[in-house]
């Protein structure tokens, strides 16, 4: 069906499409199952619904000079070729005044509103509740901005969603930018809509009134009312037309169809990156607020796009004063708790690339382990120094330790992990990182920290008679007191801790050519 001709009729478009077959599995009903004796166009979906449908289901063939003439859907591309260029002719030819102007803008903004607040986010997503004057005001203002009836595109939003990224996303932005902005809708589709449930919208009302009287509404809302409103207010039936009828009808269509196309393409990741949906302020300011799209796939149910009081959403705020008035409810949000989790997980994943960026000590897995006796006679020959198990080679570090050569030269071949943890200096984490990549081995056995153990033991033993301590060995014990704590719990920071990386975008299956959407 073209996008932005009527409907042909109230059957639904979900139960033409895609259907799925469950391939001879036989549905198992269980008693959460209601038997609300509603026909769900999606409930004896198989598992394997995308790859099965992609596998199964040829595209139509892809696009190329010979068959673009039969492959045109009409209706669609002759509005949205024709409104703009008529919108450049009345522009040269009629001036605008400011009256007409402020019209205009507002008549895209509400008009805007009846798509992101109407179309989207109450009846695609049912994020909140609307009552019936609200309802029928978004439904009203949705038609003047005359991109199909709710019916019809709230079942190509929820097959958006619910296959982003694969060919069954009827405006996939795998496809490129151009072919998600509009060249789904001036081409006849490659593949049928995934499918998607709206059998709850096919009983409201509201919706089955602009259904049913979509031509003529479309006419009303989309051009006589605008243009009246400047005629009968102030005079200007030429600028009415012009301006607040036609282009901001161009301005309206290019602001939502950039959810498709820009809010796939510009902006951050800041909740997952498995698919194209991003976030921008740009995108916020050019769509009513439907900017935070990443968000918004995260949460489509959630009535807002934007969650920080500062970013740009005026749908949201709509929807607030709406209910402020008394005439919406229910407006759903996700739990804060839940969607900090999605923020951690993407800065998790940025930290783990840099992590990876850096170069990072040798795991004792793939260092030699030797024993204390091997340790002292190889420190004869270099400067090796113990330190938390670890043998290390400060033969690059010796003339360039801040405490001086002699400290360092004097411990060759010793255990200084003492030392080191706050004995003599409790090291930052800087000293930490540099001395973890002078590793040359591993102590078997950790011999002299054992026999400083057996030696701590024996003074307490020996409170009475501490006469007969060694003066090195009490030395020894009373520095292994004073090590902090914070300071021998130190982790280097790559082996904290390890993420595994996540897949940047989803791979899709295509076309073998690779020619859907292409020619756009
Ligand atoms: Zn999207
Ligand atoms: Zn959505």
């Amino acid at each position: 069906m073209d996008q932005l001709s009527p409907p042909a009729s109230d059957a639904s478009d979900d139960e033409r499409v895609a259907v799925p077959s469950t391939g001879g599995r036989k549905k198992v009903s269980n008693k959460w199952e209601k038997a609300d004796g509603v026909k769900h166009a999606d409930g004896a979906i198989p598992d394997d619904y995308v790859t099965r449908t992609l596998e199964r289901e040829p595209p139509l063939p892809p696009i190329e000079w010979k068959n673009v003439l039969s492959e045109i859907q009409w209706v669609s591309a002759t509005v949205l070729t024709v409104t703009p260029l008529l919108a450049i002719y009345g522009m040269f030819t009629t001036p605008l005044s400011w009256k007409t102007f402020i019209w205009s803008f507002i008549y895209y903004f509400f008009t805007g509103l009846g798509i992101t607040a109407g179309y989207h986010r109450l009846w695609a997503h049912r994020s909140y509740t609307a009552s019936l004057p609200l309802q029928y005001f978004l439904a009203f203002m949705g038609t003047g901005a005359v991109q199909g009836s709710i019916h019809w595109w709230a079942r190509g939003h929820r097959a958006h969603h619910r296959y982003t990224d694969t060919d069954l996303d009827p405006y996939g932005a795998h496809n490129g930018l151009l072919w998600s902005h509009l060249g789904w809708m001036i081409v006849k589709p490659r593949r049928k809509p995934g499918v998607a449930d709206i059998s709850d919208l096919r009983r409201n009302s509201v919706i089955k009134f602009q259904h049913k009287f979509y031509l003529p509404l479309i006419l009303i809302m989309g051009f006589v009312f605008p243009t009246a409103v400047a005629g009968f207010g102030w005079g200007d039936w030429r600028g009415g037309f012009f301006y607040a009828a036609v282009a901001r009808l161009v301005f309206v269509h290019h602001s939502t169809f950039c959810v498709n196309s820009l809010a796939h393409w510009l902006g951050e990741a800041s909740f997952d990156n498995k698919m194209t949906p991003r976030d921008h302020f740009i995108t916020a300011l050019v769509t009513v607020g439907e900017g935070y799209h990443n968000f918004h796939h995260q949460f489509p149910m959630d009535y807002r796009n934007a969650i920080k009081w500062h970013q740009y959403d005026p749908t949201k705020w709509f929807i607030g004063s709406m209910k402020a008035l008394g005439l919406a409810s229910h407006l759903k949000t996700f739990p804060d708790n839940e969607i900090k989790k999605g923020q951690l997980a993407m800065q998790l994943q940025q930290a783990h690339e840099k992590q990876e960026a850096l170069s990072w000590p040798k795991s004792s897995n793939d260092l030699p382990v030797i024993s204390w006796d091997e340790f002292k006679d190889e420190s004869k020959n270099r400067p090796l120094v113990c330190v938390a198990g670890f043998i290390h080679d400060i033969s690059s570090f010796l003339d360039e330790h801040p405490g001086g050569r002699h400290l360092l030269a004097a411990r060759i071949g010793q255990d200084c992990t003492s030392a080191f943890n706050g004995g003599v200096y409790d090291h930052s984490n800087a000293a930490h990182n540099l001395l973890s990549m002078m590793r040359v081995g591993v102590l078997d056995g950790g011999y002299q920290l054992a026999e400083k153990e057996k030696v701590e033991g024996e003074v307490e033993k020996s409170e009475i008679n501490s006469s007969l301590l060694n003066d090195d060995l009490a030395a020894q014990v009373s520095a292994r007191k004073s090590v902090s704590s914070k300071a021998t719990a130190y982790v280097v920071p790559g082996q904290a801790y390890h993420i595994d990386k996540r897949a940047e975008l989803k791979a899709n299956v295509r076309d073998k050519s690779g020619k859907v959407g292409r020619v756009f």
